[in-house]
């Protein structure tokens, strides 16, 4: 019979054989030795040796004053997946246990506990994992001290506004801060910034978003024939990512259509809206959540771990000086603006983050 390996709840290896469980005793330098689970509570001196890959070498001693369980093993394997299974998924209860449940055989199945009990554990579990309760509306006290700081043990949280109906948090790093200001000297914001002509026709190129979509095509069409040489490189870059190249008499699929941003019919509705320019960032956010619901936590932390791939992309543009594959919508300075928290933490409809 071969062994188990699992883990007890303080995350310790635990060995299951025979339906007995034992942690580890000592280890030398060709074999573990473990002791019976029961060691201290039944003085029990019974042991078990592996090699050090934890492979089954034999027994000494006998468990004289208790007995195994053959239906153990299973049991505590069912119970390190079904933890596994609700630290990584942040979806329903009942979802995790749907999970957790497929091919369980029906000997265990008949020797697990309530499922009003197995949610208690998975309650208990989220809780011990995340240190502070998963907040259920954004009146929740502070962000816990391990969601302040990048995988690199930098800043990275630099503002919290505190519990109200309009919170902010705001997340950068001082290289994402570095970046921003980079490109702001050397771009259009000067001009924006210093000249009312030039920032109002900017603005009448973002109204845009405004018009009914039937009427945003001739709208651009006649910016495009009154604004002089200047608005040119502003106004291809619109055309390509958000009206469609002319091709002949019609244009082609915009990277962005105009369906996807127009703001005509969320004015109307008095409907949240935005004016970020990072759809293509903010799908592939979406994309590494890999879960329908993420807990505000899980969302920070997935910020953290994102924040470092884009850590790595910046290090490596720099090293290498390699530039050929960058393109509009993922420059590392786009990335660094306002970003909507994702519309499924209901809650969170009108909070910000700065990214
Ligand atoms: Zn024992």
């Amino acid at each position: 019979m071969s062994v188990i390996l699992s883990s007890t709840s303080k995350n310790a290896p635990l060995l299951i054989y025979n339906g007995l469980s034992y942690t580890v005793d000592r280890r030398s330098d060709k074999k573990i030795l473990w002791k019976c689970e029961h060691a201290r509570k039944f003085k029990c001196r019974a042991r078990l040796h592996t090699d050090l890959n934890n492979i089954f070498i034999q027994t000494v001693g006998d468990h004289e004053n208790h007995t195994g369980d053959p239906r153990s093993g299973p049991i505590r394997q069912y119970y390190d997946r079904l933890r596994r299974e609700s630290q990584q998924n942040q979806t329903i209860l009942h979802n995790i246990l749907t999970q957790t449940n497929i091919g369980v055989q029906d000997e265990v199945r008949v020797q697990l506990t309530s499922n009003h009990h197995l949610k208690r554990n998975i309650r208990r579990w989220r809780q011990e994992t995340n240190a502070a309760p998963t907040p259920f509306n954004i009146n929740f006290p502070v962000v816990p001290d391990n969601y302040h700081q990048t995988t690199r043990d930098t800043i990275f949280l630099r503002k919290d506004t505190g519990p109200a109906s309009d919170r902010i948090l705001i997340f950068f790093t001082d290289e994402q801060r570095n970046i921003m200001e980079n490109a702001t000297t050397h771009g259009f914001k000067q001009n924006y910034e210093t000249d009312i002509i030039f920032a109002d026709n900017i603005h009448k190129i973002l109204a845009l978003a405004f018009l009914e979509p039937n009427q945003v095509i001739s709208g651009f069409e006649s910016l495009c024939s009154n604004l002089g040489d200047e608005y040119q490189s502003i106004l291809d870059y619109m055309e390509d990512n958000y009206i469609g190249r002319l091709r002949g008499r019609s244009r082609r699929a915009a990277t962005f259509p105009i369906i996807f941003w127009n703001m005509a019919a969320r004015v109307k509705n008095n409907m949240h809206r935005t004016n970020n320019n990072i759809e293509a960032w903010h799908r592939k956010l979406n994309c590494a959540f890999q879960c329908t619901h993420p807990t505000l936590w899980t969302f920070i932390n997935k910020l953290i771990k994102e924040e470092n791939n884009i850590h790595s992309d910046f290090v490596q543009r720099h090293m290498t000086g390699n530039s050929e594959e960058e393109n509009k919508s993922e420059t590392s300075n786009q990335r660094t603006v306002l970003l909507d928290i994702p519309p499924r933490l209901q809650w969170e409809k009108r909070s910000r983050l700065l990214w």
